[in-house]
């Protein structure tokens, strides 16, 4: 049964509240499972479907969350005139089943948030996200994932956007976290270096700066670093040698200061680079080469 409007409005808000707190705690993913179970307010109410790619629960008119695959060849694109994603209506009837809530979402103007799914079982939320069109011809619906792109789209003013300012929403909201979401993930949250294991004091590290904004960097370009270990990374305290050993800056390595220096930095000179699981995860060694060069010099 659904609830009255204003309940599902609050459960609305209330479900992604809950999810903004579990990504940040978890380093910007959740798996499959942590969403199908997820616990709002002592009872179980799962944010994704566990059979279906669209979450649409019985105490809402409208669709709550859809998942969107990422890569593949049944990837839903995302114009990068527009910066909309184009979602695929569910097979079959477009205006009934599924459909008809999602459809009820472009109608009520509520928030929905899209999962992407750079790898199996990495799911990415991107919130709030809304559905602002209708494609029944091709046969998809079109979703902003950002706020004034969904209101400049409604207002049919979008054609006054610079290109940048699309590019830069979509890097920002959807292809940044879905690179921090790899590199988390890869490194098991843990600083490559140190082996700090709190997200919240973790980064998504580039080893050479993201020049195309329009896809998502990948992971061999990413390095999981704590704080204090990017920062020290990006200001050349210390570089990693393509054989995955760290260095410390030599003038650095004969200070004497409090035990940051001694054990957060020099103690660290040597150490061997802490890899991902997956070989095809490692750094790679010609990104690797190019920083250190810089680092040298
Ligand atoms: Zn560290």
């Amino acid at each position: 049964m659904a609830l009255s409007e204003v309940g599902q409005a609050q459960l609305r808000l209330n479900a992604m509240a809950a999810l903004e707190l579990f990504i940040e705690r978890r380093g910007g993913f959740a798996t499959r499972d942590e969403l199908v179970d997820f616990v709002l307010g002592g009872r179980r109410f799962g944010l994704i479907d566990r059979n279906r790619g669209i979450r649409n629960p019985q105490e809402l008119d409208a669709t709550l969350s859809v998942v969107s695959a990422a890569d593949g060849p049944y990837a839903d694109r995302i114009d990068p005139e527009t910066g909309l994603l184009e979602y695929a209506f569910r097979a079959g009837d477009m205006t009934g089943g599924d459909n008809r809530k999602l459809r009820a979402a472009l109608t009520a103007r509520v928030p929905i948030i899209v999962f992407r799914k750079p790898s199996p079982n990495v799911y990415v939320p991107v919130f709030p996200a809304y559905v602002v069109g209708e494609d029944l011809i091709r046969g998809h619906v079109l979703i902003a994932t950002d706020d004034a792109l969904a209101q400049a789209y409604r207002e049919g003013i979008r054609p006054i956007f610079e290109k940048s300012y699309v590019e830069r929403v979509v890097a920002q909201r959807v292809h940044q976290p879905m690179f921090r979401a790899q590199v988390m993930s890869a490194y098991s949250t843990t600083c490559a270096i140190c082996r700090l294991k709190h997200p919240e004091l973790l980064d998504a590290a580039h080893i050479i700066a993201d020049r195309d904004h329009n896809s998502v960097a990948h992971v061999s370009n990413g390095l999981a670093l704590c704080k204090i270990h990017h920062a020290a990374y990006d200001q050349r305290f210390l570089g990693i040698s393509p054989d995955y050993k760290v260095h410390v800056n030599a003038r650095l390595l004969d200070e004497v200061d409090g035990p940051m220096l001694k054990h957060g930095i020099q103690d660290m000179h040597e150490v061997e680079l802490t890899l991902p699981h997956r070989e095809a995860d490692w750094p790679s060694r010609d990104f690797l080469d190019e920083r250190f060069a810089e680092f040298q010099a």
